[in-house]
């Protein structure tokens, strides 16, 4: 795999230590790949990175989103939330729009709904089956919009996979209007499991995450762009807390294995359940799920939602 090494989005420093490495849990495959801290501002990221998206992101890694995994529904449903309980209704743009679950949903609640995603795959998806109209496939860098146009802009689970987070976030805070906020939802790299389970830990997703951010360095980014932290959301999402903290424990327990031979027209694998085996993961999720929750009081939660407003002075 070709692969170049770069220097840190958010200061441009060029002095960095290795962390750890870690592969693919999703593709499998003998790689390492590495994450370093920048010394100067404490950012994490992979370094060096994968220079062929083909084949960190292949086809089917878009068209099972969302299709096959009921949770993931679950998860989608619960976003709206997040922004209606701040604002009623506005213009919306999603970052990362994916199959368009979200700004469908958004629509029923009579929203200008907006959508980009470098898939074309999703993004028909989005028009076909949602009726969305204004969704466009491309890189956010390469798409331009009207200054303070949107109400909202979210990225989803998003940020982490950006080549140039700080250029997005410069962009994306001329788009918003100076009332307007943005959202970031994303794993969170000083969260207790991430600690313990290190390249078992499933928010790393190596190498489709190219940044590993905390409250800090997210802070760092979003200032340098021009916005200011209002609110972080340690309770956000807690079932992809749950989901990261259990996948997580069971890597470690080597009770899910990596993948050697990938079938390439799907992500999902049969596994034997009898009836213990049920009962015994249902109690174990159980577990997961409060700990989860006890994390996320104690603002160690695997995932983080990010408030921020255009700063001001700006
Ligand atoms: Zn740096």
């Amino acid at each position: 795999m070709k692969k170049q090494y770069l220097k840190c989005n958010l200061c441009e420093s060029l002095r960095s230590k290795y962390l750890f490495s870690g592969k693919d849990w999703i593709l499998g495959g003998n790689e390492n790949f590495n994450l370093t801290k920048c010394l100067d501002c404490g950012l994490v990221f992979l370094n060096p990175r994968p220079t062929n998206f083909d084949e960190i992101y292949p086809c089917y890694y878009y068209k099972n989103y969302g299709e096959q995994k009921a949770g993931i529904r679950i998860l989608e449903s619960k976003k709206e939330r997040k922004i209606l309980k701040f604002k009623k209704e506005g213009r919306l743009l999603d970052v990362g729009c994916n199959k368009g679950f979200f700004l469908a949903d958004m629509k029923k609640y009579n929203w200008d709904v907006w959508g980009v995603d470098i898939s074309s795959f999703s993004c028909e998806y989005a028009k076909k089956t949602f009726k969305l109209e204004n969704i466009f496939c491309a890189n956010i860098l390469d798409i331009e919009f009207e200054d303070n146009f949107f109400d909202v802009i979210t990225l989803w689970q998003v940020i982490e996979h950006l080549e140039e987070p700080l250029e997005v976030l410069k962009k994306l805070n001329r788009f918003l209007k100076k009332e307007g906020f943005l959202l970031i939802e994303c794993p969170n790299f000083s969260s207790f499991s991430a600690k313990i389970f290190k390249d078992k830990w499933q928010g790393l997703d190596l190498p489709r995450h190219f940044f590993q951010f905390n409250p800090k360095t997210l802070k760092k980014l979003l200032n340098k762009a021009g916005f200011e932290v209002k609110k972080i959301d340690y309770f956000g999402n807690l079932i992809f807390n749950l989901v990261i903290l259990r996948t997580s424990i069971l890597r470690a327990l080597k009770i899910e294995k990596r993948p050697e031979n990938i079938n390439k027209n799907s992500l999902t694998v049969t596994k034997k359940r009898n009836f213990s085996w049920i009962i015994l993961r249902t109690i174990f999720t159980f577990f997961c799920f409060f700990a989860s929750c006890i994390f996320s009081f104690l603002r160690i939660s695997e995932v983080i939602c990010v408030y921020a407003t255009k700063n001001e002075t700006n």
